[in-house]
């Protein structure tokens, strides 16, 4: 099972992220997918407010691959945009990230594919081709494992 989405504004993502941050909580892994501009980062604004984190501050981490900040739990952004050897990941300690008290948002998780957990959410933007508009992105989100599940049941 997995929805798509459209949304028509960078806003509208944002409330989306924002609808689905709601719903996640510590421990769990979103995974984006998707080119340069897709939309990666503005979703993870969404979903880290949805956290209690304050939008402003997210963006994305330019010359380290990840940034922490705190809502009501710890909200943990990878961007691995750069990433260009698996072991900068693991010399991270990316474990303590995925497995840990906070909720983890990874941009372009395509590049870590074997070190995601068994369980997580996969949201993956594209800019859509049928529709003119430029600013009109499809979003499909794709749940793997029952708590993530439950989570697309309930957008
Ligand atoms: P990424 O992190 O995937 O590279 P960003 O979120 O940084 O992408 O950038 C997306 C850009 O596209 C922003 O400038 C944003 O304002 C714009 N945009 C236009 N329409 C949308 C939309 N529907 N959803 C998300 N971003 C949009
Ligand atoms: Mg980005």
């Amino acid at each position: 099972m997995s929805i798509v989405l459209k949304t028509k504004s960078s806003a509208q993502t944002v409330k989306l992220g924002k609808a689905i941050g709601r719903l996640l909580g510590p421990g769990q892994v979103v995974a984006l997918i998707g080119d340069l501009g897709a939309g990666k980062t503005t979703l993870t604004k969404g979903l880290s407010s949805g956290l209690g984190v304050d939008p402003s501050t997210v963006m994305s981490p330019s010359f380290v691959l990840i940034r922490e900040y705190e809502g009501r739990i710890p909200v943990y952004h990878f961007d691995l945009y750069r990433l260009d050897n698996l072991d900068q990941v693991e010399g991270l300690g990316y474990e303590e990230y995925f497995y840990g008290q906070g909720l983890t948002i990874i941009e372009w998780a395509d590049k870590i594919k074997d070190l995601l957990p068994e369980e997580y959410l996969t949201v993956e933007l594209s800019l859509s081709d049928e529709e003119k508009g430029i600013n009109t992105r499809n979003i499909k989100i794709i749940p793997q494992g029952k708590q993530y599940h439950d989570i697309v049941c309930k957008l």
